[in-house]
């Protein structure tokens, strides 16, 4: 029997004509699938008894399910997710309270009641073929990438694992298992039921697209979800260090790169780069004056980044671990002061859920 979850909305309306029902049946088809996460057809009271009858005759709603949850100390959840064919991604859903300001005080989600903010962290990918040197999803095998029911399924499952933060504002970023880029349709079809006003109604502001860079996929991002955020782990200043951790980037360089970021609509340059702080390697202050150079280079053209370092997180599994070591905190903090003083919004980030393995750059899907 065919699965529904996962079905775009034109494909919900072309449904309901084959089935010889007016189009608005597919719209609300389409709500109960993913506003309301509905997957048992008898309950969708607005459809007479005979059509739902007729539903759970021809058509089964499926999506992935929650194998095993690890909760972190410091308020990350992470999900071990198995798909129908029995392989595992991760996702990992991060609480964070909002004081009455409305600043995040970046403390765990709050207990009933309290306004706090969910952001999930969705995997595009089982496993992921690009081995950048210091990321565990790439140690392990590639087997394929997720669909579109799988990668919004996701989302589902993370609002019901933190159902407090689920009230609040909601963020995605795809910055789970794979390369989002390598799987631009799925993950083009997944935004379009993660934003659509009926579906899971996220604001496209609130979801970031993360990639090492794909120039032509970058296109086909932006021209499809123009308002989605991009990310792209940069890692590295010039181009010779980069190709050292991450063997695509000798692939695309950083110019072809950014061209591909200037050639997006103006509507989407809410571009951040990502940059991981290896110990020794790309965190001395030469490494930062080199990544000043190609921030300026950005911004000439018009685009302002926000810059996001990231502590490394350590991996041991599958062995032999990565080949680096995290910096010093005196490092981070003099390599994020000349970025600030450079007069470009920058954040150090350390990442949560480290004690489950929850953090980037961690997530294998390896059951505990
Ligand atoms: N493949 C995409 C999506 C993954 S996002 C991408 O590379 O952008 C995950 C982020 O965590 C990326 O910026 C990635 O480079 C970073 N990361 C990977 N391994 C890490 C580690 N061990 N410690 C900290 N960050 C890591």
């Amino acid at each position: 029997m065919e699965n529904l979850y996962g079905l775009s909305h034109a494909e919900l309306i072309q449904l309901a004509e084959d089935l010889g029902l007016p189009p608005y049946r597919g719209r609300q088809l389409f709500r109960h699938l993913y506003r309301h996460g509905q997957t048992d057809f008898s309950e969708m009271t607005d459809f007479s008894a005979s059509l739902r009858a007729e539903l759970a005759s021809r058509f089964r709603i499926a999506h992935p399910r929650v194998a095993e949850s690890s909760q972190s100390g410091d308020g990350a959840v992470k999900l071990l997710i198995e798909l129908e064919d029995g392989l595992l991604v991760e996702t990992v859903a991060i609480g964070s309270r909002r004081d009455a300001a409305g600043g995040k005080s970046g403390r765990a989600q709050g207990a009933g009641g309290e306004a706090s903010d969910l952001t999930v962290c969705v995997s595009t990918q089982v496993g992921c073929p690009l081995a950048c040197t210091f990321c565990r999803s790439g140690a392990i095998p590639f087997r394929r990438n997720l669909t579109a029911g799988e990668i919004a399924a996701q989302v589902l499952l993370a609002e019901r694992a933190a159902p407090e933060a689920a009230r609040g504002r909601r963020n995605v970023v795809y910055m789970g298992m794979g390369e989002p880029l390598l799987n631009t349709d799925g993950v083009t079809a997944s935004l379009a039921l993660l934003a659509d006003a009926d579906g899971f109604g996220i604001p496209p502001r609130r979801i970031t697209v993360s990639t090492v860079g794909l120039p032509e996929e970058i296109g086909r991002l932006g021209a499809a979800a123009p308002q989605v955020g991009i990310a792209i782990s940069l890692h590295a200043g010039d181009d010779e260090t980069r190709g050292r951790f991450m063997p695509i980037g000798r692939r695309h360089r950083m110019p072809e790169i950014f061209e591909a970021l200037e050639n997006l609509p103006p509507s989407n340059r809410r571009i951040t780069i990502e940059y991981v702080l290896l110990g020794g390697e790309n965190d001395r202050p030469r490494d930062a004056r080199e990544l000043l150079r190609q921030l300026r280079r950005l911004a000439a053209s018009g685009i302002r980044p926000h810059v996001n370092l990231i502590a490394f997180n350590p991996w041991e599994d599958p062995a032999p671990g990565p080949p680096h070591r995290p910096g010093t905190e005196e490092d981070a903090e003099r390599f994020l002061g000349k970025v600030s003083a450079a007069g470009f919004v920058s954040t150090l980030r350390r990442s949560r859920g480290r004690d489950v393995l929850a953090a980037c750059g961690q997530l294998a899907a390896t059951p505990a």
